[in-house]
């Protein structure tokens, strides 16, 4: 199996990396000792590969990056590369999610996620796939599990719940990051048969 970093420090988004690719990669935690990398691509890719030579530098092993962007057609594509920094800098998910909510009101809610997952070799190989989930954004915060905008992200293929209503398997069978990791194990299993 193919060993590989995972390059996020998020311990929510680790948490679903390490199920949706434990049975494909060897996966090995982010090294604790490794300084934050600054998110400022103007592209998801950009800032995953950013996230990806950081850690490969720092390890000499490949790196699995992902990032992940919010679009809401309403505020024509944002936040989009900026989802994190939504209400700021220094914003919580808890400010980006209230933010959310006053711009949307009396507005069109459909929007979308998209991730980028990316597995970037030290040689500087990659392989990139994306996943997108479309959706739209309730009108309050529903539910306790999941992170960022589980509470107001109501996927259409779903059943009407909103991710933080979900199991976590229910929400990776739906999910931009399940779509994207799935993508990549099957371009894996493609690219490198021993993987
Ligand atoms: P990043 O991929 O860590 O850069 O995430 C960008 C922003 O999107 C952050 O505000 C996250 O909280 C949010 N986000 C990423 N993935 C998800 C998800 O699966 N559900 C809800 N919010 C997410």
């Amino acid at each position: 199996m193919l060993r590989a970093v995972c390059a996020s420090a998020n311990p929510h988004k680790v948490a679903e990396i390490f199920e949706l690719m434990g049975g494909v990669i060897d996966l090995q935690p982010r090294p604790a000792d490794l300084a934050d990398v600054v998110e400022d691509a103007d592209t998801l890719v950009g800032n995953a590969r950013l996230k990806a030579v950081a850690v490969c530098a720092a390890t000499g092993l490949p790196a699995l990056a992902d990032d992940t962007g919010l679009e809401v057609d309403a505020l024509n594509g944002a936040p989009g590369v900026r989802t994190a920094r939504f209400a700021g800098e220094q914003a919580t998910d808890a400010d980006n999610r209230a933010k959310m909510l006053r711009e949307l009101n009396g507005k069109a809610r459909t929007c979308r996620f998209r991730t980028v997952a990316l597995l970037r070799f030290p040689d500087g190989r990659e392989i990139i796939a994306e996943g997108v989930c479309e959706g739209r954004v309730a009108e309050a915060e529903v539910g306790e599990r999941g992170f960022g905008y589980d509470p107001l992200f109501i996927a259409r293929d779903g059943d009407g719940r909103t991710f933080a209503q979900m199991s976590a398997s229910e929400k990776h069978e739906l999910s931009h990051r399940g779509k994207a990791f799935r993508a990549l194990s099957e371009i894996l299993k493609r690219e490198l048969p021993t993987a």
